[in-house]
């Protein structure tokens, strides 16, 4: 029985799907490779089954578009500290929970005896201070999508007075990692699949200089299988006739300015600085960091920035490569055997978005 809401269902329409495929087969005659920069779209692509309805000259790579992937593991290792040495309660997404750090993951901190807390809104951290005695750290990661739920969380902290709550931020900006893909001199990306959640944020103009300057086609996607064929044959035609714009499929989401409100509560709390990402290293203004006047939260007040540790003996882990489009999940040596959704061992089989545990679940049935 077919139990897909009736709201999605002209959304995967099975003949509208193929239909499409039958386009973008009939124009399509030079290599792309299309980045899809979204676990969310890396998750559709392969859950519905759509590389094989792609002629071989397309090729889907995924992207660095997984936050919990991205995060480093220095950040892992100051929250661990945090948790073990100061004793503060952590409160974190559970996602985040088995990213590896340096020397073990916050589970592994929970095992010797940390308090590490699992939220699903940032603003349940406000609560957990709230009836606290000890020092509480807010582990901020995300991208656009998820910073305007902290910036509101860290402002309403603010009108509280809470003076035991501090926040980690590790947010990330899109726009600058995609720029800082588009610019590698290694880079073979022809097209990329923009992301629908952040872009309903920023808009689909912020892709803009990405066709104009890099000549790369963009199609703002939505992310049922219509939608994503859909932006896969526009991409096509704009590489075809070599007129790289950028394509909002996804128009009943992302506006062109996107979301005013949002933007702006991001701006009241957070100023961009370069940040650090996995297997992209630091990329500048791309992080989301406390502004002075919210610098009582900053969890630098809490914890030193982490010293660089020997790292974990990752052998094999080729998650800098899969982040960057260089390398499919299942050219890593690991892949399958050591490093399964059970037992991750780099951060890129943690996340349900990470681009490892996505071709895992699909391919290894
Ligand atoms: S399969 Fe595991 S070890 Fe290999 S790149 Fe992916 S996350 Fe890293």
């Amino acid at each position: 029985m077919d139990d897909t809401p009736s709201v999605l269902r002209s959304f995967r329409d099975r003949r509208l799907v193929l239909a499409l495929s039958e386009r973008i087969r009939a124009r399509s005659r030079k290599n792309i490779r299309i980045m899809e920069v979204c676990g969310g779209h890396t998750h559709a692509i392969h859950r519905f089954g759509l590389l094989d309805l792609l002629p071989p000259t397309i090729r889907l790579i995924s992207g660095p578009g997984c936050p919990v992937c991205v995060t480093p593991a220095p950040y892992i290792d100051a929250a661990v500290s945090a948790g073990i040495e100061k004793g503060a309660t952590i409160v974190t997404f559970g996602d985040l929970l088995r990213v590896p750090g340096s020397e073990m993951s916050l589970e592994g901190a929970r095992a010797r005896g940390a308090n590490v807390r699992i939220i699903y809104s940032p603003i349940d951290a406000l609560e957990i201070a709230s009836s606290s005695e000890s020092d509480v750290l807010l582990l901020a990661i995300g991208f656009e999508t998820t910073a305007p739920a902290f910036a509101v969380a860290v402002a309403e902290a603010a009108r509280r007075g809470l003076e035991n709550l501090y926040v980690a931020s590790a947010l990330k900006l899109m726009p600058p990692a995609m720029t800082t893909l588009a610019a590698m001199e290694d880079c073979r990306i022809d097209a990329f699949l923009c992301p629908g959640h952040v872009s309903a944020v920023i808009g689909s103009e912020a892709y803009r200089p990405l066709a104009e300057r890099f000549g790369l086609a963009c199609a703002v996607s939505g992310f049922e299988p219509v939608d994503i064929m859909e932006s896969i044959h526009d991409i096509v035609l704009q590489v075809e006739e070599e007129r790289p714009v950028v394509y909002n499929q996804y128009g009943r989401v992302v506006s062109p300015g996107g979301n005013g409100r949002a933007l702006g509560a991001i701006d009241d709390v957070f100023a961009r600085a370069p940040a650090a990402w996995r297997g992209l290293g630091e990329i500048g203004g791309s992080g989301l960091f406390l502004k002075e006047e919210y610098s009582s939260f900053d969890s630098s007040r809490l914890i030193p920035a982490p010293a660089a540790r020997r790292r974990k003996d990752l052998s094999g882990c080729i998650c800098p490569d899969v982040l960057t489009g260089r390398a499919d999940p299942s050219q890593c040596p690991l892949f399958g055997l050591k490093c399964r959704p059970g037992h991750p061992v780099g951060a890129c089989m943690v996340s349900r978005e990470g681009a490892c545990y996505i071709w895992h679940k699909y391919s290894m049935k």
